[in-house]
């Protein structure tokens, strides 16, 4: 397939403040597009101009959320040059998402190279502050025009690009979570393995009565036991327990992150011994105050590294060490950050440049 590249023709006039750069927010003056269509695949393959999409009504996106999205970065390094984390791994798990939601693959060479040629055009749009990036969103949406409930013959796919800050203001900073008895995200069978937007909207009611009661974020137990942690919001969990690695094993309601399993590569080579299963919420909690619990985090392309300070659980709390980052959490976030924005070398091959 050929990419079309459309000129731009009224420019915005950039990034005005580089320190003030919320998530999100923000976006560039061009984005990727392709269209499907039941018969003939993939076509009209383009860069253009960022603008609103003309939709349907009856478009079956907007009825039955058949829906999928990506999330990753590009960095700007002290050397000049452009920088990607695994952006491969995220465009086959694209694909994953699409196979689960009934909605078609896409071409992962040409993806990622489309990817690659939107990047190069946007390139001033990459911050240069540390800890900032260009935030890039691929997704996936069902255009048809028709309201029965079947897997649509018409499709859009795009990819668009927001500017962001570091995600930690004032340095890395311990978060305090709410571990849910009552509400769930994923069950098994169900769709949480996939990326696609009704596992968040199905989050959004807990998620907003965390908030309200001063926690930063809901972490989910099993729906079947309501016992095991499994994640939390858009981050996989790791903890630190009894000097061993634990973390919930994919079984269909974790997502696959590429933050958790670049992390778990680093932490085999530390000589960290590594145990897929689920923690329970009396291990957490007891592990917490009797010190079994040494250090737990949340692990994420938007956060990369997120310490957790504290646990609240039914009507209990409990700090974990000193409610301070860890030093292993540290030097986690430290490494990944580090061959992310060029200080480490890149043994693993995790780093794309242009
Ligand atoms: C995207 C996401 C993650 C993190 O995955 P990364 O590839 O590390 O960014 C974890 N959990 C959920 C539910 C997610 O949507």
């Amino acid at each position: 397939m050929k990419l079309e590249i459309q000129p731009v023709t009224n420019p915005k006039p950039g990034i005005t403040d580089e320190n003030s750069l919320a998530f999100g927010q923000q976006f560039t003056d061009r984005m990727f597009v392709m269209e499907y269509d039941t018969g003939k695949g993939w076509h009209s393959a383009r860069i253009q101009p960022y603008a609103p999409f003309t939709l349907d009504p009856a478009a079956m996106v907007l009825h039955y959320s058949q829906e999928i999205f990506e999330g990753l970065k590009a960095f700007r390094r002290a050397d000049g040059s452009i920088a990607m984390f695994r952006p491969a791994d995220n465009i086959s798990r694209f694909n994953r998402s699409a196979r689960r939601m009934c909605m078609p693959e896409v071409d992962e060479e040409f993806f990622l190279n489309s990817l690659l040629e939107l990047i190069r055009l946007e390139a001033d749009w990459i911050p240069h502050s540390e800890g900032t990036s260009l935030y890039i969103r691929p997704a996936m949406i069902a255009t048809e025009p028709m309201l029965g409930v079947r897997p649509a013959d018409q499709y859009l796919c795009y990819i668009i690009l927001s500017p962001v800050g570091t995600y930690y203001k004032g340095g890395i900073a311990p978060v305090k979570i709410w571990i849910s008895d009552h509400y769930v995200r994923a069950t098994e069978g169900g769709t949480g393995e996939a990326k696609t937007g009704g596992n968040y909207a199905a989050s959004l009611y807990a998620a907003r009565e965390a908030t309200l009661k001063g926690y930063d974020q809901v972490l989910w137990l099993d729906a079947k036991e309501k016992r095991y942690v499994e994640e939390v919001g858009s981050m996989n969990m790791l903890f630190l327990y009894d000097d061993k690695i634990v973390t919930s094993p994919l079984r269909g309601t974790v997502l696959d992150g590429i933050t958790r399993r670049s992390v778990l590569t680093l932490l085999r080579e530390m000589d960290y011994e590594i145990e897929e299963r689920a923690l329970t919420v009396d291990e957490v909690m007891e592990g917490a105050q009797n010190g079994r619990l040494q250090e737990a985090f949340g692990a994420g392309t938007a956060v990369v590294i997120s310490p957790v300070g504290s646990f609240c659980y039914r009507d209990q709390c409990v700090q974990l060490g000193n409610g301070q980052t860890g030093d292993l959490t540290m030097k986690l976030y430290e490494t990944l950050t580090g061959i992310q924005y060029g200080r480490i070398a890149d043994k693993h091959d995790w780093v794309v440049t242009l």
